[in-house]
C-alpha cells in the first residue's frame, strides 16, 4: 500500500463504503465471476485525488475484483514483459503512464520534502 493512501484505507469511511459495495456485489468478481476480494478503484487513487470523495468513495468508481483480475488490471497498466528471441523473459518495460506518474510523484516529493513513492 502506498504511504499516502494508508490513512485513507484504514479509515472508517472507506471500510464502510467498500464493505457495503462488496456486499452488494455478493463478493463476485465483476470480470470473471470468481471470488471477489478486492475493492478496486477504476480511476486509480493518487496523491492528488486521495482527498476527493467523488473518486475515493464513489461507488461508480469501484469494482469488485478477485485477486487475479486485480493483478492483471494493475500489471497491464504498469508494465509489459520483454522477451528475447528465444522467448525468455528478460525484463519488464514500464508503460508511459507509469513513467509519467513516477515523475510526477518525484516532483511532488521534491516540493514537499516528503517521500510518497516507493
Ligand atoms: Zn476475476
Ligand atoms: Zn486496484
Amino acid at each position: 500500500m502506498k504511504k499516502y493512501a494508508e490513512a485513507f484505507y484504514k479509515g472508517r469511511k472507506w471500510k464502510k463504503v467498500s464493505g457495503l459495495y462488496m456486499t452488494q456485489q455478493h463478493y463476485v468478481c465483476e470480470r470473471c465471476g470468481g471470488v471477489g476480494c478486492i475493492c478496486h478503484h477504476k480511476k486509480y487513487i493518487t496523491p492528488w485525488n486521495i482527498n476527493n470523495p467523488d473518486i475515493t468513495l464513489n461507488t461508480d468508481n469501484l469494482e469488485c475484483l478477485c485477486q487475479e483480475c486485480h493483478n492483471q488490471e494493475h500489471m497491464a497498466k504498469v508494465s509489459r514483459a520483454i522477451f528475447d528471441d528465444d522467448g525468455n523473459m528478460t525484463g519488464v518495460q514500464e508503460s508511459a503512464e507509469i513513467r509519467e506518474y513516477r515523475k510526477a510523484l518525484e516532483a511532488l516529493e521534491d516540493l514537499t520534502g516528503k517521500k510518497v513513492s516507493g
